[in-house]
């Protein structure tokens, strides 16, 4: 027991001051020599005023003591009270373990934690213990005996709850000793922290997922600078996180979308908050790449912007598969070539242009001759490598803008858009069998293979793509039947037609060669003087069977074929020649007309080689008139113009054929630099009858005397018309009232070829 010095110094100063008392209220009476009875007297009264004294003493001491205890008992309850609400407002349970006498006390709290009464809950540690979830048991009742050295326990276990289910408990506690040092208890609380486990458990697996994920996630602040990005954001774009944080994701921009399209972005966002779609960004390596992205407006309680958030995934790996699988759909995995489906779809569209621009085309069928002994004899293998080298070699053959496809076993398909007519396709026909011709050296054999063709012809014979397909399979039919390697048309009449004219072209090619062609001369007249003033050269081919071939059935052959250059050329060199011979001599021609095909125009030659056949000639340039016609001059002006003047430069004179067929354009007329017009013999030929064709020929001399031209009329037959012509003030005339077109004297003579000039009545010189 300890001694309270207060207690100690109230009880010495009693003892004394009652010694004090006892001994002054026995010795002082006798001491004064009071009576006895006195002395009796007061020794009654001091006892009395003793006990009076004392008692008020005590009863005051009492009282205060009484007054205190109260006031501390209040206190207690009081600061328990609070403690317990304070307890309870953070539902926070008290446990106190007394560590001497192996006893817990749990707060009713702390056993609603766990949806028990006390009693329930027990107040053992092992029963505490026993509620622990076997996982954290060991961990949680070592860290309670650890715990105990230093003042301090803290803790996080789960607990079991009435309900079977584990809930996670946060214990703080403090060691309490005794005098001694001793641990006495362990008093502190408990919270259940389940909830916000929870959160933290979600939120860490958000962080995963976000770390994780193979999207790129992206978060802006609502002023749209970017504040977080995960792992994949920059595996993706290239940039490290320090590198965009704080930027605008307007850095990442292609330049692939316009300002629309942003805009749409913005409104579709602020509208619905939610914006996704395919969108074209930069990586840092400048690359620009596809990606599937998704936008996101987060929103605080106030409706106000907070964040943005994008998550996006590359899909250029989708893109690119998409493109091979598309290859795939749409090509013959063996050649490469298109295959059926993708060459349908070439001829719908190629049929839609046809019909938008009127331009026609072509469907080929190709299939090879015996193919199938081939397989049989040699096996698939090199059979295989037979169709691919074919697909190849009818692959070099393809006209500019064509499609080959394999169709299908050993059938090819070839459309061939802006095909003109019958002639240009039969001539491809031709093209593609002769290059199969060539032996194939595959896998040590050499394999010759050949092909029949069916063509059809869009939109002549049909336009509908199934129907083009049939009319070539049909004509491919017709092919093999009548004797394969060979072509045919869906129509009979063109089979024909474009056989003499692919015949016809093949000896056209070996004409200048065998001196098949001749140069005819037709006089150009003054029509006011009558007198000769010029000569239209003007080819014939004499060919070995067929005799006398006008030009207008052979030059668009020559022209097809590329031989037109070399045709002109010859042509112009034996005119510049024969009007040589010709000046110097009486009434001669002052000018010889050479006529130009259009298909030279566009060659830069042109003009060098009129220049070499004027020097090689020695003809003076103003003694040599070309002629094109208005058609070609108006397919291309501006590479017409063009030439023209740089063949104006040497000095020539050129005029303009066939004027009234070509659709002029006035404005590029009176920029040509040209002398003369000719008018067309089609107006000429009704006149002067004709209302139309006269209100024609007036019209065009008055244009071209109003732009300084002079007017030549084609085609005048008789007197009438070269009358009218003059009355209507047109300067020259041509036609067989003047004179037919006949061989230069010297030739009708023989000396060249020896033929027979034509039989036209006039001379050259009428
Ligand atoms: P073009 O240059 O307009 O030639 C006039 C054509 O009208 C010639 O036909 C001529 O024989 C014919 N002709 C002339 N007078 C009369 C007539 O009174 N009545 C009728 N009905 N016809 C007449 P040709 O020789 O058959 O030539 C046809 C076209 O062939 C020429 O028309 C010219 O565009 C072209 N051509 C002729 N020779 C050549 C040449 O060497 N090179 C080129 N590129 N084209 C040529
Ligand atoms: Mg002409
Ligand atoms: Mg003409």
């Amino acid at each position: 027991m300890t001694t309270d010095p207060a207690a100690l110094r109230l009880t010495v100063g009693y003892v004394l001051l009652s010694s004090l008392w006892i001994f002054f209220s026995h010795e002082v009476p006798p001491a004064l020599g009071f009576s006895v009875k006195l002395q009796e007297y007061l020794h009654l009264l001091t006892a009395l005023l003793f006990i009076l004294l004392t008692g008020t003493l005590l009863y005051l001491i009492l009282y205060r003591h009484t007054k205190n205890h109260h006031q501390s008992q209040f206190l207690l309850a009081n600061n328990e009270e609070r403690l317990r609400l304070a307890l309870d407002a953070t539902r926070d349970g008290l446990w106190d373990w007394d560590i001497a006498r192996r006893q817990v006390f749990f707060s009713d709290s702390y056993a609603a934690l766990l949806g028990l009464t006390p009693k329930q809950l027990g107040n053992t540690r092992e029963a505490w213990a026993s509620r622990l979830h076997p996982d954290d048991r060991w961990l949680a009742t070592t860290a309670l005996d650890e715990d105990l050295q230093d003042g301090y326990y803290e803790n996080v276990y789960r607990m079991r709850h009435a309900d079977g289910s584990y809930r996670w408990v946060h214990s703080r506690g403090r060691l309490i000793r005794d005098a001694h040092g001793r641990p006495q208890r362990l008093i502190g609380i408990a919270s259940d922290i389940s909830r916000q486990r929870a959160i933290e458990d979600s939120l860490r697996q958000a962080a995963a997922v976000f770390d994780a994920t193979q999207e790129g996630v992206l978060v802006t602040d609502a002023r749209q600078r970017i504040i977080h990005a995960n792992p994949a954001f920059c595996r993706i774009t290239g940039y490290s996180l320090e590198e965009v944080l704080g930027q605008n994701p307007s850095r990442l921009k292609s330049g692939r979308h316009d300002t629309t399209f942003y805009q749409n972005l913005w409104n579709t966002l602020q509208t619905h908050g939610s914006w996704s779609g395919e969108i074209w960004n930069r990586r840092k390596s400048g690359e620009i790449y596809p990606q599937w992205q998704s936008i996101r407006v987060i929103r605080d309680d106030k409706d106000n912007i907070t964040h943005y958030v994008a998550v996006f995934s590359d899909i250029s790996a989708l893109k690119r598969s998409q493109r091979e699988l598309n290859y795939l759909a749409h090509h013959d995995a063996l050649t490469g070539l298109p295959n059926r489906l993708l060459f349908t779809e070439r001829i719908t569209h190629a049929l839609a242009r046809s019909r938008s621009e009127q331009l026609r085309g072509a469907v080929l069928l190709i299939d090879l001759d015996h193919f199938k002994h081939i397989n049989e004899s040699l096996g698939h293998n090199v059979g295989d490598l037979l169709l691919k080298s074919v697909g190849e070699r009818l692959q070099q053959c393809l006209p500019d803008g064509g499609t080959l496809a394999r169709l299908g076993g050993d059938e090819y398909g070839l459309l061939y858009e802006h095909c003109n007519d019958a002639g240009q396709a039969a001539e491809l026909a031709q093209r593609l069998l002769r290059s199969l011709a060539p032996p194939f050296r595959l896998d040590d054999h050499e394999l010759y293979i050949a092909a029949s063709i069916g063509i059809s012809l869009f939109p002549d014979d049909t336009e509908c793509v199934e129907q083009i397909l049939r009319n070539a399979d049909s004509a491919l039919f017709k092919a093999k039947s009548s004797g394969r390697e060979g072509y045919a048309f869906y129509v009979q009449a063109l089979t024909d037609y474009a056989r003499q004219r692919v015949e016809l072209a093949s000896s056209l090619r070996h004409a200048l060669d065998n001196q098949e062609l001749r140069v005819y001369y037709q006089p150009l007249h003054d029509l006011r003087s009558n007198r000769l003033v010029g000569m239209e050269a003007l080819i014939r081919w004499l060919h070995p069977q067929r005799g006398l071939i006008p030009p207008g059935e052979f030059i668009p052959i020559a022209e097809d074929s590329g031989l037109i250059s070399a045709i002109d050329t010859w042509v112009l060199d034996q005119a510049c020649r024969q009007m040589k011979r010709w000046s110097g001599q009486a009434d001669a021609p002052s000018f010889v007309a050479v006529n130009i095909s259009s298909r030279l125009f566009g060659r830069g030659e042109l003009e060098q080689k009129v220049a070499q056949v004027l020097e090689q000639t020695g003809l003076r340039a103003d003694q040599l008139e070309l002629e094109v016609t208005e058609s070609a001059v108006m397919e291309d002006p501006a590479t017409a113009q063009n030439l023209l003047t740089r063949l104006r430069a040497l000095g020539v004179r050129l005029a303009i054929d066939d004027f009234g067929t070509g659709y002029s354009s006035l404005a590029r007329l009176k920029r040509l630099p040209v002398n003369k017009l000719k008018l067309d013999q089609s107006f000429v030929r009704g006149l002067p009858d004709s209302r139309e064709d006269a209100a024609i020929a007036r019209a065009v001399i008055a244009l071209g005397h109003s732009l300084d031209l002079m007017v030549l009329a084609e085609g005048i037959e008789t007197a009438e018309q070269a009358g009218f012509l003059r009355e209507l003030g047109c300067d020259f005339g041509q036609g067989y009232y003047f004179g037919r077109p006949l061989p230069a004297p010297e030739e009708q003579t023989g000396s060249t070829c020896g033929q027979p000039p034509e039989p036209e009545q006039n001379s050259v010189r009428s």
